[in-house]
């Protein structure tokens, strides 16, 4: 037998048991005649002492270990003089009697500690070594917990799960695919699903009625800290259901996994429809954690000879509670913010409330004190306060004032930790115009539903009507993250026909790529919808984190590599033979 207890488990209630532990030796400190060694494994930390009095040899060998060297010991509990309150086993330890090396270990290239000294690039190298330190420990534990906590929701609720395959065609969520090269049908690929949506509708036509599935999607993306090139969904169909079930459903298991696995009673899931959404907080996943929302300052703006304003589409400002102690410095470093290419703003325009009544902005010069006050009051603010205001392109403005906000809410610490707030953002526009392509794209994907009633607009209105099209299209957010979308579904063949040659597809194309879902509505399919949730996000949403790289155990870096196996790497010759491909490019990536 290995062991009779794990590291984690013993108490003074065991004092004077016999017990044997196997674990990896964290630390060993020499104290004279005493050698302390601390033993962990996954459920914790227990100190064994080794005394020279009673065996010489033995702490001598015990002197000798080298951290990570993984261990038997054999020995008695006894409760420590010197307790330590921070572990849940420091009330005791193991006087040992016996060791047994199980292996040895190469010095680690890092510590394996709670705060580590590994960079990013080394602990990736060696994330077998990573993983075995506390804080991802926990993370990948929380991880298992939740799927199996959606599991038996979703199970409870009369879902089936169903697997559906890796290796199938494009399925398009608007990202590039990953593509397989496939041996028996040279000069031919399949692609890695982006989603399972097409085999989920296809469920629905069998007549599975719920499905779901914690599923591998795979999106060929430029890669940030909360996108990952493979990635989880908690993926889900219904039918017979309209949005307002699905709603109803994905609040529950939200409400579950929260309350199952956090201990956490979720409050209100408001709605809050899309252009309501961009109106208040520039964003279409906002965060109501705090307030400072958006207020259009444009009537009050334009006609007072500022040529920047009187030129703009809209002028937009938010009321920064208490902000008008900001020093000039600080306001520059929030103008240099806004204008960096990532957000793009021309430039950002402050009003300081002062304590004593007066206004002072950067504007003086068009504005007047009573001008200002109008601003003021249009925006909440009250002496003390500050705005910032961005003028522009409707769209664009919003967008950069919505990030401005959430960069000024973390600046000023206006983020209540531990608080969740959901909100449910729906009546997405079924699409979206793209100006330098001067074609549509879908906003959700090419699937989703039209709602009902503007299924006859679609169907017959010009170009300008298409722009207004609001769809059955829903996402969940999380404290400003999205944690999941969905959408009510097309199941008449005539109208996807539409929704394809709508998004550009010839009628040739939309029947190769989705001739077999098409052919399917015309064999009863019937009302469906679904949603999927990101699994990994809502991983990192629930434990206040923003990278959901903690919640993987085994994550690709930025450029989409795993460089602990060193993946993508270069095939054989013998390989790219078989499968009819000849490489392009050399090792240094040098095309020929
Ligand atoms: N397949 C969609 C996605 O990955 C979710 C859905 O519409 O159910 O976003």
């Amino acid at each position: 037998m290995f062991r009779t207890h794990t590291c984690g488990e013993l108490r003074l209630d065991n004092e004077g048991t016999d017990v044997t532990l196997s674990g990896w030796v964290q630390a060993g400190r020499d104290f004279g005649g005493l050698t302390f060694v601390d033993l962990r494994d996954r459920y914790g930390i227990t100190q064994v002492v080794f005394d020279s009095d009673d065996d010489a040899a033995l702490a001598e060998r015990a002197g000798k270990l080298g951290r990570e060297w993984v261990v038997q010991v054999k020995g008695q509990v006894r409760e420590r003089t010197n307790k330590n309150p921070n572990r849940p086993t420091g009330d005791v330890e193991v006087l040992a009697r016996e060791l047994t090396v199980l292996n040895r270990s190469k010095v680690p290239p890092f510590t394996i500690e709670d705060e580590t000294d590994g960079g990013d690039d080394l602990r990736m190298r060696y994330r077998y070594l990573d993983l075995r330190r506390g804080p991802l420990q926990q993370n990948i534990i929380f991880r298992s917990r939740l799927a199996l906590a959606v599991r038996a929701y979703l199970g409870g609720e009369g879902f089936v799960e169903v697997e559906t395959p890796n290796l199938i065609k494009s399925t398009p969520e608007g990202a590039r695919d990953f593509v397989v090269p496939s041996r028996l049908n040279e000069g031919q690929f399949y692609a890695l699903p982006q989603s399972p949506q097409t085999f989920k509708q296809l469920l629905m036509v069998a007549g599975y009625d719920r499905y779901f599935q914690i599923v591998k999607c795979f999106r060929d993306e430029d890669l940030r800290a909360d996108r990952q090139p493979e990635f989880t969904q908690i993926d889900c169909e219904m039918a017979f259901v309209t949005q307002e079930d699905v709603l109803n459903t994905f609040e529950g298991l939200t409400r579950h996994l929260f309350q199952e696995v956090k201990g956490v009673e979720l409050g209100e899931f408001p709605r809050m429809q899309y252009d309501e959404a961009l109106r208040r907080y520039g964003s279409d996943k906002p965060d109501l954690r705090f307030g400072m929302e958006l207020n259009d300052l444009t009537a009050l703006g334009q006609g007072k000879g500022f040529p920047v304003f009187d030129a703009a589409e809209l002028i937009v400002g938010i009321c920064v509670a208490g902000g008008a102690e900001l020093s000039r410095k600080q306001l520059d470093g929030l103008t240099k913010w806004v204008k960096r290419p990532q957000i793009g703003a021309k430039g950002l325009i402050y009003v300081k409330y002062n304590e004593d009544g007066s206004f002072k902005s950067s504007v003086d010069k068009f504005f007047d004190q009573a001008a200002l006050a109008g601003w003021a009051s249009a925006c909440g603010a009250d002496a003390g306060d500050l705005l910032l205001v961005i003028s522009g392109e409707a769209e664009k403005s919003r967008d950069q004032l919505g990030r401005l906000r959430l960069h000024v809410a973390e600046m000023r610490d206006m983020i209540p930790a531990g608080v969740f707030k959901p909100l449910w953002v729906v009546d997405f526009p079924l699409l979206e115009w793209d100006e330098e392509h001067q074609r549509f794209h879908a906003m959700h994907h090419p699937f989703t539903s039209p709602k009902r009633e503007e299924v006859d607009r679609m169907l017959t209105g010009d170009h300008d009507t298409m722009k207004s099209l609001r769809a059955d299209a829903y996402d969940l957010v999380i404290n400003g993250a999205e944690i999941g979308g969905g959408s009510v579904r097309i199941y008449d063949r005539g109208l996807q026909e539409k929704n394809f040659q709508l998004l550009g597809f010839t009628p040739e194309e939309a029947e190769a790529q989705f001739g077999f879902l098409m052919g399917a509505f015309e064999y009863g399919a019937p009302p469906h919808a679904g949603i999927a949730f990101g699994f990994d996000r809502l991983c990192a949403v629930m434990n206040g984190q923003s990278s959901i790289r903690d919640f993987i155990a085994f994550p690709k870096n930025n450029q989409g590599r795993d460089v602990m196996i060193d993946a993508p790497a270069p095939i054989d010759a013998g390989q790219l033979r078989e499968l009819a491909l000849r490489v392009t490019v050399d090792r240094d990536g040098a095309k020929s």
